[in-house]
């Protein structure tokens, strides 16, 4: 898996000329290069070239490395309502334009304004060009990686050196879990995403499980086992439960447990997706994904004591005769008596089982916190946009557990919004009757149900079990995190690159 890799530059002074092949200059204007002959170049280039300091623009320049400086101005930054996402968006273009005129190993330098929301801006253009240069796992497996993924290094001038360490791991989880999430739902069935998986953390201190056996999944996992029943008849399309285990070397005084949504395919089942609504449903699998890449960047950064154990349900929700529908009750995990409010609120059930599982291992855990990711809801997209949605319960708010999320997020071009989770909430999902414990959704798009997004939570809450005196006892924080507003570049599920989100904050919460 390669990924550009990213290269602390003390100074362009010291970058060897022949190491490098294009220079890429990103400030809000450009009176002050890192070099006086391109300042004094790029002066008189304006007054041939009125685009310069106005877009993204490639100049052939002799004082450049190859030859080729990208002048890629950001507008203002320091209005109220500007964040580091500035800096993203042009580095984006500008590593695009280095690749589209041949360069291989552009050198990026930035003019880092002095407000603490730019804290982190180098580190965030490189991972905004990392984002931007990534191709589909079947373009490269189609064409060849370095056909479509020519760029092999990028040069920070100015970044720490113990810096790169960190990006590098951060990158590749972002890679891993943009492959897994972005990939069609055959080349990434569940049986397939398990294995890209294994060969993923292969050789690393992640040890994974992979559970395929149906009989054993229908004991452990019988919510999850109700969304994949129709896809039984179908060997490829069968179920996987992956778990990720990472343990620290030394002492263990912090442990995170990650559920994560893994829809490689949802038909919507028997309330089935219509008008269109299905296509792009190959990315239903971004919170498994984004779990997975997480992992990926704890296997390379081996933090001390922090333990990291994941769940991930790989499950594909088909329609046929043996499709599970609304109006059904099953017994969960956890037990407690679900009642199908509809097949399309697949997620959730999934989810459960994987969360009442972690919430068993929380038991003896030290310090531990719980999060669940998913593509949960349309609701979460027409709540907060592209933004990531946290909900936690009252022990992660306690702990200011998704406030530190969204402030990493922040600074480092991965935002979040904070919800809350409110007594509405778990009024919404309560049993109508005796014959069940809880109802699962609704009957109508949670894009047009109130608190569409924060109810989930809570019925998740409930059929896990978080609601059982021994997971109140240790008040074991939760935070349910909804990216289905921020899971793919600019909303389009069907073409957009997966953005990874939130793996850079989590990273940056976690690991740094
Ligand atoms: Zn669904």
């Amino acid at each position: 898996m390669a990924y550009p890799t990213p290269v602390a530059v003390p100074s362009l002074q010291s970058a060897a000329p022949s190491d490098w092949d294009a220079l890429i200059c990103i400030a809000e204007n450009f009176r002050q290069l890192p070099d006086a002959a391109l300042t004094d170049f790029v002066s008189q280039q304006q007054w041939i070239d009125q685009r310069i300091g106005r877009e993204t623009v490639t100049s052939i320049c002799p004082a450049a490395p190859g030859q080729r400086l990208i002048l890629a101005p950001t507008g203002p930054l320091l209005r109220d309502f500007d964040d580091v996402r500035c800096i993203a968006d042009v580095a984006k273009i500008a590593i695009q334009q280095a690749k589209a005129a041949g360069a291989v190993r552009p050198l990026l330098w930035l003019q880092t304004p002095a407000d603490p929301r730019y804290s982190e801006a180098l580190a965030v253009a490189y991972l905004a060009a990392a984002q931007a240069l990534w191709q589909p796992l079947e373009g490269r497996e189609a064409r060849g990686e370095l056909q479509v993924e020519p760029v092999l290094a990028i040069g920070l001038i100015g970044l720490p050196a113990d810096e790169a360490n960190f990006l590098a791991a951060t990158e590749a989880g972002r890679r891993l879990a943009r492959d897994l999430c972005g990939t069609e739902p055959e080349r990434m069935a569940p049986l397939r995403f398990a294995d890209y998986c294994v060969d993923a953390f292969a050789g690393t201190d992640v040890k994974v499980k992979v559970e395929t056996n149906t009989e054993q999944l229908l004991v452990d996992y019988p919510l999850l086992m109700a969304v994949a029943r129709s896809s039984l008849a179908v060997p490829r399309h069968r179920p996987a439960v992956i778990r990720l285990e990472y343990n620290p070397s030394g002492p263990v005084s912090k442990t995170l447990l990650f559920a994560g949504k893994g829809l490689v395919y949802d038909t919507g089942g028997a309330d089935l997706k219509i008008n269109g609504g299905m296509a792009g449903m190959s990315r239903d699998k971004g919170g498994a994904a984004a779990v997975a890449g997480f992992m990926k960047t704890v296997a390379m950064l081996k933090p001390a004591g922090l333990k990291v154990v994941a769940e991930i349900g790989a499950v594909r929700n088909s329609i046929g005769s043996d499709a599970f529908v609304a109006d059904e009750i099953i017994t969960s995990h956890a037990g407690v008596r679900v009642r199908i409010g509809n097949t399309d609120a697949e997620g959730r059930l999934v989810l459960a089982d994987l969360m009442s599982h972690l919430r068993q291992q929380a038991k003896d855990a030290v310090n531990p916190a719980l999060f669940s990711i998913a593509t949960l809801t349309g609701h979460a997209a027409r709540a907060v946009g592209p933004y990531t949605a946290l909900v936690e319960n009252g022990a992660a708010r306690k702990n200011g557990v998704s406030a530190q999320i969204a402030q990493a997020g922040d600074i480092w071009g991965d935002p979040s919004e904070l919800s809350s989770s409110r007594r509405e909430d778990f009024a919404f999902i309560k049993a109508r009757s005796c014959a069940d414990d809880v109802l699962s959704c609704n009957n109508a798009p949670s894009s047009v149900t109130a608190r569409g997004h924060q109810f989930p939570m809570a019925f998740l809450v409930v059929a896990a079990g978080l609601d059982q005196s021994s997971a109140l006892e240790n008040s074991l924080p939760y935070v349910h995190i909804d990216i289905a507003g921020s899971g793919v570049d600019g909303g389009d599920w069907q073409h957009g690159k997966p953005s990874a989100a939130p793996v850079t904050s989590l990273a940056a919460t976690y690991l740094r």
